[in-house]
């Protein structure tokens, strides 16, 4: 696969998500509240579409072994679980703390560049499978990192950052998405046979983002009708 598409689809899932977080920014309140909510279930729905009927079937394909592939992804939701359990903890001290709310800038900072890192590698996987699904799995991590960027920027802001500084931060936290898909992109293509297990532990991610980030985000601020009626 060509290098030059990946880079293109990288600065896409990264930087590009990052811009158009930034310039959400710039509408009003309930402008952007009422665009964050399509997004989230867009994003939602996207992640999961291209984790069952993309990832694993073509995992399961190329390895030949489904036991296998599912006792991966399988393990690589407990792991993200476990990550995300961690960082938490170490985020937030106090009881009363909602999830990432309280979170020092720098943690989240950091949590981001690890996301970003693995969505850089998921990119890049999708591509070594096919030019079609690797467009589809860029447009995915485009649709779940906007939200997520506008989260971001709400606490760095919330931390007293100005707008610019913390669009720079963001930026700069995006940039190893390139360094993911870089190692991905000279691993893989001398160790091909290693691509199902990406794509399983790939599938593993996008589903705990879906199901454990996404969703209870719609379930905390959206009613029934605005998920399905405005
Ligand atoms: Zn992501």
């Amino acid at each position: 696969m060509q290098l030059i598409i990946i880079l293109i689809a990288l600065t896409v899932g990264s930087a590009g998500s990052v811009a158009i977080a930034g310039s959400l920014l710039l509408l009003k309140q309930d402008k952007l509240d009422q665009i964050s909510n399509y997004l989230l279930t867009l994003a939602g729905g996207t992640l999961l579409g291209a984790a069952y009927l993309g990832m694993l079937p073509k995992a399961v394909k190329l390895a030949n072994n489904a036991d296998s592939v599912f006792v991966l992804t399988l393990t690589g939701i407990v792991l993200f679980f476990i990550t995300e359990k961690v960082i938490l903890w170490r985020a937030c001290g106090n009881k009363q703390c909602e999830r990432h709310n309280n979170a020092s800038a720098p943690l989240i900072l950091i949590g981001d560049a690890l996301h970003n890192f693995i969505d850089g590698i998921i990119i890049t996987t999708a591509f070594f499978t096919s030019l079609e699904f690797g467009v589809v799995v860029t447009l995915t991590v485009l649709f779940h990192e906007i939200p997520q960027e506008l989260a971001d920027f709400g606490i760095l802001i919330k931390n007293g950052y100005s707008k610019s500084k913390a669009l720079a931060y963001n930026m700069a936290s995006g940039l190893t998405a390139f360094l993911g898909g870089l190692i991905a992109y000279f691993t893989l293509d001398s160790a091909r046979k290693f691509i199902p297990w990406v794509l399983a532990l790939s599938a593993a991610s996008f589903t705990y983002i879906a199901l454990a980030d996404l969703v209870p985000q719609m379930h905390k601020k959206q009613r029934l009708k605005i998920l399905f009626f405005r």
